[in-house]
């Protein structure tokens, strides 16, 4: 039985991170959106929206479900039985960073293991940030996100659309 923990911040989910989760959970037999509950990162939603969105979003893949957590991710996976680590690569500026918290979380933990998928072509520019930055300016962010969280996350910067 493989569990997997697909890790993020998740503020706001995109269609990146829900393209993602639908190969992932094809894969692995059980998946964990892991939503990092991290305070110093002053985020848009609080990390409960962020779970219900997330939530909302999977409800027809039986096999996913979504929990928040804090604190070291392999502690995390340890106290729910996942080994897996999936995370997604959009472009060379990314692997840097992740082979080096890969390796870390291997020699911390020696069970744990980080399975990179490469982004879809089509998502391969997203990013919360992005997202954020276009809706923060009323700009159109319906190719970034899926539609029904489009209002809430304009509704953070007072705009009614
Ligand atoms: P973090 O704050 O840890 O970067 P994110 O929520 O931004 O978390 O991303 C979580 C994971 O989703 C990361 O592995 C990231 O590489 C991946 N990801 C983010 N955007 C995309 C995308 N557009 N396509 C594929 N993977 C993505």
């Amino acid at each position: 039985m493989k569990k997997a923990i697909y890790p993020g911040s998740f503020d706001p989910v995109t269609n990146g991170h829900v393209d993602m989760i639908v190969r992932s959970a094809s894969i692995v037999d059980e998946l964990v959106v892991g939503v990092l509950n991290n305070s110093a990162k002053n985020p848009l939603f609080s990390v409960e929206e962020r779970v219900s969105m997330l939530e909302e979003i999977t409800k027809d893949i039986p096999n996913v479900t979504v929990a928040s957590f804090d604190g070291l991710l392999v502690d995390y996976m340890e106290q729910i039985g996942a080994s897996l680590i999936i995370r997604g690569l959009r472009a060379v500026t990314d692997f840097e960073y992740e082979l080096q918290i890969a390796q870390t979380n291997h020699r911390v933990s020696p069970a744990v293991e980080t399975i990179f998928l490469t982004t879809n072509l089509k998502y391969s520019y997203l990013s919360s940030t992005i997202v954020k930055e276009v809706a923060a300016y009323g700009g159109d962010i319906s190719h970034f996100v899926p539609e029904q969280f489009i209002e809430r996350i304009y509704r953070k910067y007072n705009i009614v659309k």
